[in-house]
């Protein structure tokens, strides 16, 4: 480790890698710092996969298209039949992603977050770290007891925590959420049988798909309380007059194989509430599982394989920036001079209500500027990730993994050109 770093970034999830490696890549010392003990942050301690399917056009994929390489070496990584690479293993992602990190000689600290922030003005000067297991630690971190000078400093944290710190403006009201999700694996599934029954059953193949890859089959579905025509509701319907599941219990439930384990397949499920916790979650997990067993064919000999360290959270801060974009930016296709990133992705909204839910869609790429990851009142201090200066609804188009990717390789690219 260093006492001086051109970036230091704290958050290694999906946004924080993708800048850290191209900030690397591109000649600048970086310094990564995350408080699990892998990288990933969302698509590993949350198991969300796939990546989104995104535009054509989209801009700064250099990190997404090395990832893809790394996990196709491991067999984490598969294209799917609409073409999307982004369907990556959770697991081996954290594995590609050390690789990467080390490929490119970026200093990644785990088990860490900065506890204090020198500043003077609107200048980031340095920081403090911590680390979580102190006792273990402050032999072999022992340069963590003098600050860290940096020349940029970049919030990844996904809740804006570094902006909390320096008590920063935030835009969120708190009227303004989404549910969470605690998502979880299976494994044990025959999916030949179970995507065979259910492309026959389900006639609205707009989300229902499977394919054939390396002999293996891979599927997705997708089901919401709102969506009277779905073809699994019935079954849904007999399982909660078995008091199998609960009404709650069947409000979303998307599935996706899992690249590299065919006998695999990842729940976006179940959603929860604000108030709800780990407990009831994997509570939700449970009944969800013996559901699948009991009335999915395919699942007869299947089993939990893995629940999500993290619940996933959809949106929580957005820290006020140089500028506010906004959800007229986004379905005018309003252009600016610095983009960060182009997408096509739609304005996704989940509600906890019925029939509340909302997927606006989007005909005509839209930008986000480099301005949005400006912190407002500092100099030197930027936000990449599911928390950056947005309205509300142009941050349910905004976060998915894909844009997250971009902006953090967009505002690396920046930075080096400085
Ligand atoms: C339930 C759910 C389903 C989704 N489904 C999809 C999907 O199918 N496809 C898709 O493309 N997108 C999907 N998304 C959106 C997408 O996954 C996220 O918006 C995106 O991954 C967020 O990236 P991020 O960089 O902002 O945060 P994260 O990836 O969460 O990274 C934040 C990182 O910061 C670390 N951290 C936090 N605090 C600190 C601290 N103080 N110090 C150091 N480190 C810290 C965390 O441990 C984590 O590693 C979904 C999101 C959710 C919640």
């Amino acid at each position: 480790m260093k006492t001086k770093y051109d970036v230091i970034i704290a958050g290694g999830g999906t946004s924080g890698v993708s800048c850290a490696y191209i900030a690397a890549k591109s000649g600048l010392s970086v310094l990564l710092i995350e408080k699990n003990s892998y990288l990933g942050g969302a698509i590993t301690s949350s198991l969300v996969i796939p990546a989104m399917k995104t535009s054509e056009n989209a801009i700064n994929t250099d990190f997404f298209n090395e990832l893809y390489k790394n996990l196709s070496e491991i067999n984490g990584a598969i294209t799917y039949c609409d073409g999307n690479k982004g369907w990556f293993n959770p697991e081996l992602t954290k594995i590609a992603l050390d690789k990467m990190m080390l490929d490119t000689a970026v200093d990644v600290i785990f088990d860490s977050y900065i506890a204090d922030i020198n500043t003077e003005g609107s200048q980031i000067l340095s920081v403090y770290i911590n680390t979580i297991d102190d006792n273990n630690r402050t032999c072999y971190y022992q340069e963590l007891l003098s600050p860290i000078e940096t020349r940029y400093l970049i919030d990844a944290t996904g809740d804006a925590k570094i902006c909390q710190k320096l008590n920063c403006e935030f835009l969120n009201k708190n009227f303004e959420i989404q549910p969470t999700s605690l998502r979880f694996i299976m494994s044990g599934i025959n999916v030949e049988e179970f995507s065979s029954w259910l492309m026959e059953l389900d006639k609205d193949r707009d989300v229902t798909t499977a394919c054939k890859i390396d002999g293996y089959t891979y599927c997705s579905t997708a089901y919401t309380w709102d969506n009277s025509k779905w073809a699994l509701k019935p079954v849904f319907e007999r399982a909660i007059a078995d008091n199998i599941i609960t009404n709650e219990d069947a409000n979303y439930f998307q599935l996706f194989s899992v690249a590299g384990t065919p006998d695999s397949i990842a729940f976006n499920a179940p959603r929860l509430l604000h108030n709800e916790s780990y407990m009831e979650g994997r509570a939700r997990v449970l009944r969800l599982s013996l559901f699948c067993r009991n009335y999915l064919k395919g699942f007869e000999n299947a089993y939990i394989s893995s629940i999500a360290d993290s619940i996933g959270v959809r949106v929580s801060n957005r820290v006020k920036g140089k500028y506010i974009y906004t959800i007229d930016d986004l379905l005018t296709s309003k252009t600016f001079s610095n983009p960060v990133v182009v997408s096509n992705y739609p304005v996704d909204i989940h509600s906890k209500d019925k029939d509340s839910s909302t997927l606006q869609k989007v005909y005509k790429e839209y930008q986000l500027p480099l301005e949005s990851l400006q912190v407002d009142g500092y100099n030197n201090l930027f936000v990449i990730g599911r928390c950056i200066s947005t309205d509300f609804k142009s941050q349910a188009a905004l976060r998915i993994i894909p844009s997250c990717f971009s902006m953090g390789e967009g505002l690396a690219k920046y930075l080096a050109n400085k």
